[in-house]
């Protein structure tokens, strides 16, 4: 009699939810580092992606990522913005507790509405 050996299939465990911070993508050849989006939660390339840091109590839109701190990242449109702002997920992602000045992003959400 032929037994047949049936090798027990590893339970593969997926991809650990809390590191897709650091993950990168493929993009034309070269690793992208990737972020995700506070509002939509869709990776999307650093490049793509607006990066917002709380200064001095004011959140600033830092258009050159490289100002110091935890960032948040949220995609540049009105759409994004504005649920990141109104839902309250950027404040989360950011950690700040109370009321930060929020100028900033709503001048800048301005601008793009006018746009
Ligand atoms: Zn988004």
């Amino acid at each position: 009699m032929h037994r047949s050996s049936v090798r027990s299939a590893r339970m593969r465990p997926g991809p650990a939810p809390g590191r897709i911070w650091e993950c990168c993508k493929k993009e034309a050849g070269r690793m992208v580092p990737v972020r995700t989006c506070v509002a939509c939660r869709e990776r999307a390339a650093r490049t793509e992606l607006l990066r917002v840091v709380v200064h001095e109590d004011r959140l600033v839109v830092d258009d050159r990522a490289v100002l110091p701190g935890r960032g948040a990242w949220v995609h540049p449109t009105v759409h994004c913005l504005d649920r990141a702002v109104t839902r309250g997920s950027l404040l989360r992602a950011l950690r700040v507790s109370g009321k930060p000045d929020i100028s900033p992003l709503e001048n800048r959400l301005k601008k793009l509405m006018d746009n």
